[in-house]
């Protein structure tokens, strides 16, 4: 089960993304979470990342292609994984398929876009921000972050759907009837159940 998580930032990708994973026994990569670490611990990535990061643009595609291909490049990865935050872009979705395709992957078997207007996600990554002391969850940075969303990552919303692979599912509600329904919508198919 080779899963996409898409929506804009406080969807709840992070969240549900981390509870299909433990459901499936498979890992959950997020870009974001691994450039945050890698500001944190100074790294030369984490140096160039940072300014974007803070301005809530997106981070150069070289640079997060290199840590996607690194994690699904690992053992762990091979039976399947969650991907949250990437691809961000049409060229990082298009790289994804190469990827996939160079270490002899089966494709991205379902993307799950989480919907939640605008208003909603400022007021969620407002609140975040307040809690968890994220530099990027702060009004003008959320702002920009939307709009970016809407401009880089939306148009792959038409990319998986004219593959047939995307799924959209309302992203507000209960954390664990969101799960439910997100479950329902990724139960293996008969030919991924035979791969396995
Ligand atoms: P996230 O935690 O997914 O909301 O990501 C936080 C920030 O990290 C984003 O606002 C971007 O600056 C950067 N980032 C994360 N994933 C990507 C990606 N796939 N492409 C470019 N920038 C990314």
């Amino acid at each position: 089960m080779r899963i996409v998580m898409l929506g804009a930032p406080g969807s709840g990708k992070g969240t549900q993304g981390e509870k299909l994973a433990l459901h499936h026994g498979i890992p959950k990569t997020s870009t974001g979470d691994a450039l945050r670490a890698a500001v944190k611990a100074g790294t030369p990535l984490g140096l160039k990342a940072k300014v974007a990061m803070d301005a809530g643009q997106l981070v150069a595609d070289e640079l997060v292609i290199g840590i996607a291909r690194e994690r699904l490049a690992a053992p762990d990865a091979a039976k399947g994984f969650i991907l949250d935050g990437f691809p961000r872009n049409a060229a990082q979705a298009k790289t994804l398929d190469a990827l996939l395709a160079e270490l002899g992957q089966p494709g991205v078997s379902k993307v799950i876009h989480l919907l939640v207007d605008d208003e909603e996600i400022v007021h969620r990554l407002v609140a975040r921000g307040a809690l968890e002391g994220r530099s990027d969850d702060n009004e003008a940075t959320v702002r920009s972050r939307i709009a970016v969303y809407q401009s880089e990552t939306r148009p792959l919303l038409d990319y998986y759907q004219a593959r047939g692979l995307l799924v959209t599912i309302p992203g507000v509600g209960d954390i664990d009837a969101i799960f439910s329904v997100m479950l329902a919508a990724t139960e293996p198919t008969v030919p991924e159940a035979a791969e396995a």
